[in-house]
């Protein structure tokens, strides 16, 4: 994959500035951008159906030798989760689509003005965006103080982030991109890594990375073996302290069409984060369950892929030609099947606490401590109860959707 080039108007990029060119806000560079992309995975193609299939033929032997009966039970087994738990997930926010990104892309086509929007233009910017830096001083108090209204003490800990000099925030040649909390050992401390460009979006991911950082602090009295927690629950505090900034910024945020803009980016992120990783969960499961009966043509896979993305995106994007081979540079189909439900997982599961949060009238903190502190001791069913939620209740998952829903709800009202 890192060998490969894509030809964008004479210059010949990487995979991830390819990628990044469909966010561009010019229409037509993200058309060219993805027509660069497809020649390329289409030039591969041969080498990418061969992988796939061989793969899935080595996962199918090892399953039946260790005797999982279903295509994911082995990563269910490492998640720590039970298989109707996942499926109650995957059928709940399938059954979701119309109303999540369906609704969404068809009221986003609007604002771009277009009929239908093209599969290039998804992730296209909205011109309300603001584009205003953030000091580094007013991201921390933003932070700070939406952890401070939640907690005093989860502000508390938050802050020695910053006294103490543990996070690397500035963006520096040569070094690593993206963030990430490392928890070190129990008897050290964390630190936070990000590439801070004083983006509204890098203000979230200050809160995300300090969520994560907190939930370390506190369960490291668990000790090195048990303070970590299976994938499933990893992102609980993160995204947590996600929700708890997004909803402080937005209630700083005056201006309409700036909150329209916010609104719109957080939608977006929790759609590719729950209805994006459903669909390619789908995916998987088409190709792991007809590879068992022999080996799939590039075309039988690009139509799998055609198929599940037309049921999640709905008829707002209209999938073009060269869509069908996009399946190709998603690294979690190659590196750790059926991976992807975890996003899925753990959003909904944020959400749903979220939304406890939202109508609890006390004690919720004291709660929220206990099950950051138990770090990976406890099965998810013994951390959700003191909430009065249960993930092996079907209805659960409508809890967490609902959340989605409803900020669609408020977008549709600026809309008005
Ligand atoms: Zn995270």
């Amino acid at each position: 994959m890192t060998d490969l080039r894509f030809d964008v108007d004479g210059e010949e990029l990487t995979l991830e500035p390819a990628l990044n060119r469909l966010q561009d806000s010019d229409g037509e560079l993200r058309r060219r951008a993805s027509e660069a992309l497809a020649a390329t995975f289409r030039k591969n193609l041969r080498t990418f159906t061969l992988i796939t299939n061989t793969l899935a033929k080595d996962k199918e032997i090892s399953d039946r030798w260790r005797g999982f009966e279903d295509i994911a039970d082995s990563r269910h087994l490492a998640n720590r989760v039970e298989r109707d738990v996942v499926d109650a997930l995957a059928a709940a926010v399938r059954e979701a689509y119309p109303r999540l990104s369906h609704r969404y892309y068809a009221m986003k086509a609007r604002w771009l003005g277009m009929e239908v929007m093209n599969h290039w233009d998804r992730n296209a910017p909205l011109p309300e965006t603001p584009q205003a830096v953030i000091r580094w001083d007013d991201a921390r108090d933003t932070v700070l103080s939406a952890y401070q209204r939640f907690s005093p003490d989860m502000a508390e800990i938050a802050r020695t982030f910053f006294d103490r000099k543990w996070i690397d925030a500035p963006v520096r040649p040569g070094k690593s991109p993206g963030a990430f909390a490392h928890p070190t050992v129990p008897s050290a401390h964390p630190y936070v890594l990000l590439n801070y460009m004083g983006k509204p979006r890098d203000v979230m991911t200050l809160a995300h990375e300090l969520g994560h950082g907190v939930h370390q602090v506190l369960a490291a009295g668990q000790g090195a073996l048990m303070a970590s927690t299976p994938l499933t629950l990893a992102e609980t505090a993160s995204v947590f302290g996600e929700m708890l900034t997004f909803r402080s910024l937005l209630d700083q945020t005056a201006d309409k069409r700036e909150r329209k803009a916010m609104l719109a980016q957080k939608v977006e992120d929790m759609i590719n984060t729950v209805v994006r990783q459903i669909a390619f969960y789908e995916f998987e499961r088409k190709v792991h369950a007809e590879r068992r009966n022999g080996e799939l043509t590039s075309d039988r896979l690009g139509q799998f892929w055609l198929e599940v993305q037309a049921e999640s995106l709905g008829p707002a994007i209209k999938l073009r030609d060269g869509y069908e081979v996009f399946w190709t540079y998603i690294p979690h189909f190659i590196h750790s099947p059926f991976y992807v439900y975890a996003y899925a997982f753990g959003d909904c599961l944020v959400n749903s606490l979220y939304a406890v949060y939202q109508n609890a009238e006390r004690g919720f903190q004291e709660k929220y401590f206990e099950m950051l502190r138990a770090g990976g001791t406890k099965h998810h069913s013994e951390l959700l109860a003191p909430f009065g939620l249960d993930a092996t209740d079907p209805a659960f998952w409508q809890i967490g959707l609902g959340v989605i829903g409803a900020l669609i709800d408020e977008l549709e009202a600026l809309d008005k």
